[in-house]
Protein backbone atom coordinates (compact mmCIF):
# COMPACT_ATOMS: atom_id res chain seq x y z
CA UNK A 1 0.00 0.00 0.00
CA UNK A 2 1.56 3.47 -1.05
CA UNK A 3 1.93 6.20 1.59
CA UNK A 4 -1.23 7.78 -0.32
CA UNK A 5 -2.78 5.34 -0.02
CA UNK A 6 -2.68 4.94 3.90
CA UNK A 7 -2.88 8.37 3.88
CA UNK A 8 -6.27 8.36 2.42
CA UNK A 9 -7.69 5.48 4.68
CA UNK A 10 -6.56 6.73 8.00
CA UNK A 11 -8.00 10.38 6.75
CA UNK A 12 -11.53 8.22 5.50
CA UNK A 13 -11.24 6.66 9.02
CA UNK A 14 -11.13 9.99 10.81
CA UNK A 15 -14.11 11.41 9.16
CA UNK A 16 -15.90 8.29 9.38
CA UNK A 17 -15.83 9.02 12.90
CA UNK A 18 -16.64 12.71 12.64
CA UNK A 19 -19.80 11.84 10.43
CA UNK A 20 -21.09 9.64 12.93
CA UNK A 21 -21.27 12.68 15.25
CA UNK A 22 -24.61 15.07 15.68
CA UNK A 23 -27.25 15.36 13.12
CA UNK A 24 -25.05 14.05 10.34
CA UNK A 25 -25.80 10.11 12.68
CA UNK A 26 -29.37 10.17 11.74
CA UNK A 27 -29.37 11.45 8.35
CA UNK A 28 -29.89 9.21 5.54
CA UNK A 29 -27.77 9.59 2.22
CA UNK A 30 -29.11 8.86 -1.29
CA UNK A 31 -26.73 8.26 -3.93
CA UNK A 32 -27.92 9.26 -8.12
CA UNK A 33 -26.53 6.64 -10.51
CA UNK A 34 -27.59 6.68 -14.29
CA UNK A 35 -25.21 5.12 -16.71
CA UNK A 36 -22.60 2.57 -15.40
CA UNK A 37 -20.61 2.11 -18.54
CA UNK A 38 -18.91 -1.21 -19.13
CA UNK A 39 -15.18 0.60 -19.53
CA UNK A 40 -14.59 4.22 -19.73
CA UNK A 41 -15.64 6.64 -22.63
CA UNK A 42 -13.22 8.23 -24.49
CA UNK A 43 -15.74 11.27 -24.79
CA UNK A 44 -16.77 10.92 -21.28
CA UNK A 45 -13.53 10.02 -19.16
CA UNK A 46 -15.32 11.08 -16.04
CA UNK A 47 -18.59 8.68 -16.12
CA UNK A 48 -19.04 5.82 -13.57
CA UNK A 49 -17.43 2.58 -15.03
CA UNK A 50 -17.72 -0.76 -14.09
CA UNK A 51 -14.16 -0.56 -12.12
CA UNK A 52 -15.12 2.91 -10.84
CA UNK A 53 -18.76 1.53 -9.53
CA UNK A 54 -17.14 -1.38 -7.78
CA UNK A 55 -14.49 0.60 -6.15
CA UNK A 56 -17.22 3.12 -4.42
CA UNK A 57 -19.88 0.30 -4.17
CA UNK A 58 -16.53 -1.23 -1.71
CA UNK A 59 -16.31 2.38 -0.26
CA UNK A 60 -19.69 2.81 0.69
CA UNK A 61 -19.72 -0.37 2.41
CA UNK A 62 -17.50 0.62 4.82
CA UNK A 63 -18.42 3.39 6.09
CA UNK A 64 -22.09 3.23 5.55
CA UNK A 65 -25.29 1.41 6.14
CA UNK A 66 -26.59 0.61 3.06
CA UNK A 67 -30.19 -0.17 2.76
CA UNK A 68 -33.52 -0.63 -0.22
CA UNK A 69 -34.63 3.06 -0.52
CA UNK A 70 -38.39 1.81 0.47
CA UNK A 71 -36.82 0.40 3.82
CA UNK A 72 -35.12 3.43 4.24
CA UNK A 73 -37.79 5.88 3.64
CA UNK A 74 -40.33 3.59 6.24
CA UNK A 75 -37.35 4.09 9.08
CA UNK A 76 -37.19 7.87 8.29
CA UNK A 77 -40.94 7.66 8.98
CA UNK A 78 -41.03 5.73 12.33
CA UNK A 79 -37.70 7.29 13.85
CA UNK A 80 -35.89 4.01 13.37
CA UNK A 81 -33.01 4.88 11.16
CA UNK A 82 -29.79 3.49 11.89
CA UNK A 83 -26.74 5.82 11.82
CA UNK A 84 -25.15 6.91 8.29
CA UNK A 85 -28.05 5.12 6.32
CA UNK A 86 -27.49 5.48 2.71
CA UNK A 87 -29.31 4.36 -0.48
CA UNK A 88 -27.96 3.50 -4.04
CA UNK A 89 -30.35 5.02 -6.96
CA UNK A 90 -30.20 4.84 -10.88
CA UNK A 91 -32.50 7.31 -12.84
CA UNK A 92 -33.53 6.52 -16.56
CA UNK A 93 -33.72 2.91 -17.20
CA UNK A 94 -30.10 2.57 -19.33
CA UNK A 95 -29.61 -1.37 -20.40
CA UNK A 96 -26.30 -1.28 -18.53
CA UNK A 97 -27.74 -0.89 -15.02
CA UNK A 98 -29.05 -4.37 -15.69
CA UNK A 99 -26.02 -5.58 -17.96
CA UNK A 100 -22.93 -4.07 -15.93
CA UNK A 101 -24.59 -2.11 -12.39
CA UNK A 102 -26.67 -5.52 -11.41
CA UNK A 103 -23.86 -8.13 -11.01
CA UNK A 104 -21.30 -5.81 -9.33
CA UNK A 105 -24.43 -4.83 -6.57
CA UNK A 106 -25.16 -8.32 -6.43
CA UNK A 107 -21.22 -9.30 -5.42
CA UNK A 108 -21.33 -6.61 -2.57
CA UNK A 109 -24.95 -8.03 -1.52
CA UNK A 110 -26.37 -4.56 -2.23
CA UNK A 111 -29.84 -3.55 -3.16
CA UNK A 112 -30.60 -0.89 -5.30
CA UNK A 113 -33.70 1.50 -6.65
CA UNK A 114 -34.08 1.55 -10.68
CA UNK A 115 -36.26 4.90 -11.51
CA UNK A 116 -37.32 3.87 -15.71
CA UNK A 117 -38.92 6.13 -17.76
CA UNK A 118 -41.18 3.27 -19.55
CA UNK A 119 -41.24 4.95 -22.85
CA UNK A 120 -37.47 5.04 -23.63
CA UNK A 121 -37.97 0.86 -22.62
CA UNK A 122 -37.59 -1.30 -25.68
CA UNK A 123 -35.77 0.51 -28.29
CA UNK A 124 -36.21 3.96 -27.30
CA UNK A 125 -33.34 6.57 -26.98
CA UNK A 126 -33.15 9.74 -24.85
CA UNK A 127 -33.25 12.74 -27.14
CA UNK A 128 -29.37 13.59 -25.34
CA UNK A 129 -28.08 10.06 -26.37
CA UNK A 130 -29.22 10.89 -30.12
CA UNK A 131 -26.81 13.89 -29.93
CA UNK A 132 -24.24 12.03 -28.16
CA UNK A 133 -24.56 9.00 -30.24
CA UNK A 134 -24.15 10.99 -33.52
CA UNK A 135 -21.76 13.08 -32.92
CA UNK A 136 -19.70 10.32 -31.35
CA UNK A 137 -20.29 8.89 -35.11
CA UNK A 138 -19.81 11.61 -37.62
CA UNK A 139 -17.10 11.77 -40.15
CA UNK A 140 -14.54 14.43 -38.96
CA UNK A 141 -12.36 16.27 -39.16
CA UNK A 142 -15.69 19.15 -38.80
CA UNK A 143 -19.15 18.74 -38.19
CA UNK A 144 -21.01 20.77 -40.82
CA UNK A 145 -24.16 22.08 -39.33
CA UNK A 146 -24.89 25.41 -40.28
CA UNK A 147 -27.56 24.60 -42.67
CA UNK A 148 -29.69 23.63 -39.96
CA UNK A 149 -28.73 26.80 -37.99
CA UNK A 150 -26.12 24.79 -35.52
CA UNK A 151 -22.61 26.64 -37.06
CA UNK A 152 -19.62 23.99 -37.35
CA UNK A 153 -17.96 22.33 -34.98
CA UNK A 154 -14.69 20.80 -35.06
CA UNK A 155 -14.32 16.83 -34.45
CA UNK A 156 -11.27 15.66 -35.24
CA UNK A 157 -10.07 14.76 -31.70
CA UNK A 158 -11.94 13.44 -28.99
CA UNK A 159 -12.16 16.74 -26.66
CA UNK A 160 -12.92 18.10 -29.77
CA UNK A 161 -16.23 15.94 -30.13
CA UNK A 162 -17.05 16.21 -26.55
CA UNK A 163 -17.10 19.81 -26.72
CA UNK A 164 -19.09 19.96 -29.91
CA UNK A 165 -21.37 17.23 -27.97
CA UNK A 166 -21.98 19.76 -25.10
CA UNK A 167 -22.47 22.72 -27.37
CA UNK A 168 -25.63 21.30 -29.44
CA UNK A 169 -26.94 19.92 -26.43
CA UNK A 170 -26.58 23.47 -24.70
CA UNK A 171 -28.38 25.02 -27.75
CA UNK A 172 -31.46 22.15 -27.79
CA UNK A 173 -31.98 21.79 -24.26
CA UNK A 174 -33.94 24.79 -23.59
CA UNK A 175 -36.40 23.81 -26.53
CA UNK A 176 -39.86 23.00 -26.12
CA UNK A 177 -39.75 18.69 -26.12
CA UNK A 178 -41.60 18.86 -29.24
CA UNK A 179 -39.68 21.44 -30.86
CA UNK A 180 -36.80 19.54 -29.58
CA UNK A 181 -37.71 15.94 -30.39
CA UNK A 182 -38.11 17.24 -34.06
CA UNK A 183 -34.70 19.20 -34.15
CA UNK A 184 -32.74 15.93 -32.82
CA UNK A 185 -35.02 14.40 -35.64
CA UNK A 186 -33.40 16.80 -38.19
CA UNK A 187 -30.32 16.63 -37.10
CA UNK A 188 -30.20 12.50 -37.12
CA UNK A 189 -31.92 13.04 -40.80
CA UNK A 190 -29.40 15.45 -42.08
CA UNK A 191 -26.18 13.26 -40.74
CA UNK A 192 -28.28 9.92 -41.95
CA UNK A 193 -25.81 8.12 -39.34
CA UNK A 194 -27.10 4.30 -37.91
CA UNK A 195 -27.65 4.94 -34.17
CA UNK A 196 -27.79 2.21 -31.70
CA UNK A 197 -31.20 0.98 -30.05
CA UNK A 198 -30.08 -0.82 -27.38
CA UNK A 199 -29.02 1.77 -24.78
CA UNK A 200 -32.15 1.52 -22.47
CA UNK A 201 -33.47 -1.90 -20.83
CA UNK A 202 -35.70 -4.15 -22.80
CA UNK A 203 -38.51 -5.83 -20.51
CA UNK A 204 -36.54 -8.62 -19.89
CA UNK A 205 -33.89 -6.68 -18.38
CA UNK A 206 -36.51 -4.48 -16.10
CA UNK A 207 -37.74 -7.95 -15.15
CA UNK A 208 -34.09 -9.29 -14.08
CA UNK A 209 -33.52 -6.18 -12.04
CA UNK A 210 -36.91 -6.83 -10.47
CA UNK A 211 -36.39 -10.61 -10.07
CA UNK A 212 -32.98 -10.16 -8.32
CA UNK A 213 -34.58 -8.16 -5.52
CA UNK A 214 -33.91 -4.62 -6.91
CA UNK A 215 -36.84 -2.40 -6.58
CA UNK A 216 -38.10 -0.56 -9.81
CA UNK A 217 -39.31 3.15 -8.89
CA UNK A 218 -41.10 5.50 -11.58
CA UNK A 219 -39.97 8.04 -13.57
CA UNK A 220 -42.60 9.60 -15.89
CA UNK A 221 -43.23 7.79 -19.83
CA UNK A 222 -41.19 10.57 -21.63
CA UNK A 223 -39.25 12.25 -19.00
CA UNK A 224 -41.11 15.74 -18.83
CA UNK A 225 -40.12 18.86 -17.39
CA UNK A 226 -43.68 18.60 -15.07
CA UNK A 227 -43.31 22.43 -14.08
CA UNK A 228 -43.41 23.13 -17.38
CA UNK A 229 -46.60 20.34 -17.98
CA UNK A 230 -50.66 21.61 -17.40
CA UNK A 231 -51.89 19.36 -14.31
CA UNK A 232 -53.89 16.54 -16.93
CA UNK A 233 -50.63 16.21 -18.62
CA UNK A 234 -48.15 15.53 -15.18
CA UNK A 235 -51.02 13.13 -14.26
CA UNK A 236 -51.18 11.34 -17.13
CA UNK A 237 -46.87 11.19 -17.53
CA UNK A 238 -46.72 9.90 -13.22
CA UNK A 239 -49.91 7.57 -13.33
CA UNK A 240 -48.98 5.92 -16.69
CA UNK A 241 -45.47 5.68 -15.81
CA UNK A 242 -46.38 3.97 -12.57
CA UNK A 243 -49.22 1.24 -14.44
CA UNK A 244 -46.89 0.09 -17.21
CA UNK A 245 -44.03 -0.52 -14.46
CA UNK A 246 -46.60 -2.54 -12.62
CA UNK A 247 -47.32 -4.33 -15.65
CA UNK A 248 -44.23 -5.21 -16.35
CA UNK A 249 -43.05 -6.50 -12.59
CA UNK A 250 -46.54 -7.50 -11.82
CA UNK A 251 -45.46 -5.94 -8.71
CA UNK A 252 -46.68 -2.27 -6.83
CA UNK A 253 -44.31 0.61 -7.45
CA UNK A 254 -43.79 2.42 -4.52
CA UNK A 255 -41.42 5.16 -5.25
CA UNK A 256 -41.25 8.24 -8.15
CA UNK A 257 -38.66 10.49 -9.02
CA UNK A 258 -39.25 13.54 -10.73
CA UNK A 259 -37.68 14.42 -14.05
CA UNK A 260 -34.26 16.43 -13.87
CA UNK A 261 -35.83 16.47 -10.02
CA UNK A 262 -34.81 20.56 -9.03
CA UNK A 263 -37.22 21.50 -6.65
CA UNK A 264 -38.96 24.78 -7.94
CA UNK A 265 -37.45 24.71 -11.23
CA UNK A 266 -38.42 21.23 -12.47
CA UNK A 267 -41.20 20.06 -10.27
CA UNK A 268 -43.75 22.19 -7.79
CA UNK A 269 -46.32 21.33 -4.59
CA UNK A 270 -48.75 20.39 -7.24
CA UNK A 271 -46.55 17.55 -8.28
CA UNK A 272 -45.52 16.81 -4.71
CA UNK A 273 -49.59 16.16 -3.91
CA UNK A 274 -49.85 14.09 -7.02
CA UNK A 275 -47.03 11.72 -6.17
CA UNK A 276 -48.92 11.28 -3.01
CA UNK A 277 -52.41 11.35 -4.56
CA UNK A 278 -51.26 8.36 -6.93
CA UNK A 279 -50.33 6.48 -4.14
CA UNK A 280 -46.05 6.51 -3.78
CA UNK A 281 -44.99 6.04 -0.58
CA UNK A 282 -41.90 8.49 -1.11
CA UNK A 283 -40.42 10.43 -3.81
CA UNK A 284 -37.34 11.97 -4.73
CA UNK A 285 -35.84 14.91 -5.63
CA UNK A 286 -32.01 15.91 -7.24
CA UNK A 287 -31.87 18.87 -4.20
CA UNK A 288 -28.27 17.65 -3.23
CA UNK A 289 -28.16 16.92 0.43
CA UNK A 290 -29.46 14.38 2.99
CA UNK A 291 -32.62 13.24 4.56
CA UNK A 292 -32.76 14.13 8.50
CA UNK A 293 -35.48 13.16 10.80
CA UNK A 294 -37.93 16.22 9.61
CA UNK A 295 -37.41 15.65 5.74
CA UNK A 296 -40.42 15.50 3.33
CA UNK A 297 -40.69 11.62 2.62
CA UNK A 298 -42.10 13.25 -0.93
CA UNK A 299 -38.82 15.43 -1.71
CA UNK A 300 -36.11 13.01 -0.38
CA UNK A 301 -32.65 15.24 -1.31
CA UNK A 302 -30.01 12.94 -3.27
CA UNK A 303 -26.62 13.65 -4.55
CA UNK A 304 -23.84 12.48 -6.61
CA UNK A 305 -20.67 11.89 -4.74
CA UNK A 306 -18.38 11.02 -7.76
CA UNK A 307 -14.40 11.48 -7.24
CA UNK A 308 -11.48 9.27 -8.66
CA UNK A 309 -10.48 9.13 -5.52
CA UNK A 310 -10.99 7.63 -2.18
CA UNK A 311 -10.59 10.16 0.31
CA UNK A 312 -12.91 12.47 -2.48
CA UNK A 313 -15.53 10.02 -2.38
CA UNK A 314 -15.91 10.04 1.37
CA UNK A 315 -15.14 13.37 1.94
CA UNK A 316 -18.27 14.63 -0.68
CA UNK A 317 -20.08 11.94 1.48
CA UNK A 318 -19.54 13.61 4.76
CA UNK A 319 -19.95 17.08 3.37
CA UNK A 320 -23.40 16.24 2.09
CA UNK A 321 -24.84 14.98 5.13
CA UNK A 322 -24.63 18.62 6.66
CA UNK A 323 -26.87 20.02 3.86
CA UNK A 324 -30.55 19.49 4.76
CA UNK A 325 -31.67 19.71 1.11
CA UNK A 326 -34.42 22.11 -0.82
CA UNK A 327 -38.00 21.38 -1.02
CA UNK A 328 -41.03 23.49 -2.66
ZN1 LIG B 1 -34.04 11.17 -15.29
Amino acid sequence: MSVSTKLAALARRSLLRLGALGRARRSLSILIYHRVLPQTDPLFPDEVDAARFDQQMAWLKQGFRVMPLAEAAQRLRDGTLPPRAACVTFDDGYADNAEIALPILQRHGLAATFFVATGFLNGGRMWNDTVIELVRRAPGPRLELAALGYGSHAIGSDAERTAAIHALLGQLKYLEPAARLAAVEQLRGHLGLALPDDLMMNTEQLRRLHAAGMEIGAHTVHHPILASMDEHGARQEIARGKAALEDMTGAPVRLFAYPNGKPGRDYHAAHVALARELGFEAAVCTSWGAAGPDADLYQLPRFTPWDRKPLGFTLRLLHNLYRPGQTV
